[in-house]
């Protein structure tokens, strides 16, 4: 198969485009969103980009930092033995090639325990006090940023959608979308997603072309998650219906200004009693994890989030 713009052999089929053409739409590509959705209004922007050492969040650092954005990476160790210290190497090395600031938080620092140990005492879905975990550190280590932008992309969003309605949760498909924006809180820091529209496989290639030292594994717990289901079946569904996860994606923007118009009124987050962090609960739910690993309470940790 040859490119549709030149000679040359294609290296991937849907465009059908070769390395240099395929670099140049990926990155327009990247590019129309920010503008569009007026993601970075302008380069002063104190930018901070959570990172994995993954080959998204790579790729939407690598970006940025091309682009002047000037970002520093955050990254968050969560202690999940024989997987995250493969990719924070991976990032240091990442970010030392690339002078790019880096921050590194540790559960073990911040809440005494890695997430291997947390489970271990606490037992239920890894991905529940995972997500809470990181989701609470990665705010509280951004306030001092005025956006932070993270490398979802398009398939990761058509999941979360999914995901949400599966769950009756529309009130979190809210703040879905290119940009947060139903609930805006001093305590909270704007997230953007640059990769927005592009696809799994899209970030995979231009990964791969620009030989980016990434890991492609997953998490070792990623089997156990509802998101890994979601994404299987989506998967399947795009073999015979073509362009699922985009069309699902682009139907859900349409209707994101009335579900934000619904939510908007929402309850307003609190201050959690324990650590001043805004939560929807007297206790936010970081604290109940840490005052069960604290108190040796056996409540089992049952619900789940995920990436
Ligand atoms: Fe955490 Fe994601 Fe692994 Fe679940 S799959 S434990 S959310 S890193």
């Amino acid at each position: 198969m040859n490119c549709s713009k030149c000679l040359q052999k294609a290296v991937f089929s849907s465009p059908a485009l070769c390395k240099n053409h395929f670099l140049a739409y990926f990155e327009s590509k990247v590019k129309e969103t920010i503008q569009k959705y007026k993601l970075l209004p302008n380069k002063k922007i104190k930018l901070v980009v959570a990172c994995s050492g993954g080959k998204d969040s790579t790729v939407a650092l690598y970006l940025l930092n091309k682009w002047g954005y000037k970002p520093t990476a955050l990254a968050i160790d969560e202690g999940i033995k024989g997987y995250r210290p493969h990719t924070l190497l991976d990032l240091q090395k990442f970010c030392r090639e690339n002078k790019i600031p880096l921050q590194i938080y540790s559960f073990q620092k911040e809440f005494g325990a890695s997430l291997d140990k947390i489970l271990k005492k606490l037992g239920g879905h890894p991905c529940y006090a995972c997500g809470i975990l990181r989701r609470y550190l990665l705010n509280q280590k951004s306030r001092s940023f005025d956006v932070i932008a993270t490398g979802h992309n398009l398939d990761d969003e058509s999941q979360s959608i999914l995901m949400n309605l599966c769950n009756g949760n529309l009130a979190l498909s809210a703040n879905l979308g290119p940009k947060t924006g139903a609930f805006s809180h001093k305590k909270f820091t704007e997230r953007i997603k640059p990769l927005y529209f592009c696809s799994e496989k899209e970030v995979m290639a231009y990964s791969l072309l620009k030989e980016f030292e990434v890991s492609y594994h997953e998490c070792p717990y990623a089997y156990l998650s509802f998101r890994g289901k979601v994404r299987d079946g989506l998967n399947e569904l795009e073999l015979s219906e073509k362009n699922v996860n985009e069309r699902l994606v682009k139907n859900f923007i349409g209707l994101l200004p009335a579900i934000r118009k619904k939510y908007s009124s929402a309850k307003e987050p609190q201050a959690c009693r324990i650590c001043g962090e805004a939560g929807r609960q007297e206790i936010c739910r970081a604290c109940q994890i840490v005052e069960q690993l604290v108190g040796n309470k056996t409540t089992v940790l049952k619900q789940q989030t995920s990436c």
